[in-house]
């Protein structure tokens, strides 16, 4: 079900295309102001098009864009800063920007491929947690949602860069859900599955695309994560099956503290 999200202010990586775009555009539609963020500003122009549209016609949602780079780390504290300022708190966070970098045996991958890899995945993820975590804190049903892939957690030949960044991602996403558990924010992470969009194709050329969900179909499930009514903490969502996936920690590595 779509949430009543009237009034929230949620920020959305790599709004400019794909699963992002379609967030970006559903969160403005059930009433959000959506703070739009990638580095192609034709996309996010196209996204404040949309919203617009919607907006006079509903008189819901509204768009700030905001082109950025998010390996640079300067900027993404200034957009916290900038939060701060303007709302001094943030109500949703969907950290959905990535990138594929190659797939290739792992003795093949250039160093400057698997470093943009862990730039914008990893690092660039967790610099915009660290910015906004205040102002999530601050909000009174604080939401994150951070992009994952089943390749976190697969056997996944050649894959190694991509899949070693997602499964970093997940794990940021359980300890600071677990910093945070008691406290009204609730940080998941969410699988898509397959979707159509440019990632999938690069990841799988050969691929006919309509066999795949349409972004915007998999959007519409990840939105009931920035539900304020959402309880769940520290968990993944797979919107493919639409069914929450529980870690369950093994028993001995609990046992062992
Ligand atoms: P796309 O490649 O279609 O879109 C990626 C988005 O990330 C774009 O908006 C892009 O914007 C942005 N981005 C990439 N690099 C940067 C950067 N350096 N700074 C800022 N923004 C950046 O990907 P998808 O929509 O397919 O993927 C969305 C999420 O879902 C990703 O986290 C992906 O790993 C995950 N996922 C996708 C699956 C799929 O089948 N599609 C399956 C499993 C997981 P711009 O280039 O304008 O900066």
């Amino acid at each position: 079900m779509t949430p009543d999200l009237t009034g929230r202010i949620a920020l959305v990586t790599g709004a400019s295309r794909g699963i992002g775009y379609h967030i970006a555009r559903q969160m403005a539609a059930a009433g959000a102001h959506v703070i739009a963020v990638a580095r192609t500003v034709g996309g996010l122009e196209e996204l404040d098009d949309e919203i617009k549209a919607e907006r006079a016609k509903t008189g819901k949602g509204e768009a700030t864009l905001v082109p950025l780079d998010l390996t640079d780390m300067q900027g993404i504290d200034r957009l916290g800063g900038a939060i701060n300022e303007r709302w001094k708190k943030l109500d949703v966070l969907v950290a959905n920007a990535a990138v594929l970098g190659v797939i290739s045996p792992i003795g093949h991958v250039e160093a400057k491929v698997f470093d943009k890899v862990m730039a914008v995945n990893v690092t660039g993820t967790w610099r915009l947690i660290r910015s906004v975590d205040p102002l999530l804190r601050a909000s009174d049903a604080g939401r994150a949602i951070v992009l994952s892939s089943n390749a976190a957690h697969s056997a996944r030949a050649f894959w190694a860069p991509y899949a070693a960044s997602k499964a970093a991602v997940e794990t940021l996403m359980r300890s600071w859900a677990d910093e945070t558990k008691n406290m009204a924010l609730r940080v998941n992470a969410a699988d898509p599955g397959g979707t159509r969009t440019a990632m999938r194709a690069q990841a799988f050329p050969g691929e006919n695309p309509e066999t795949l969900p349409h972004p915007s179909e998999i959007a519409s499930r990840i939105l009931g994560m920035a539900s304020p009514a959402l309880t769940r903490t520290g968990q993944i969502y797979q919107a493919k099956f639409d069914r929450w996936m529980e870690y369950q920690q093994p028993a001995e590595v609990a046992a062992a503290g």
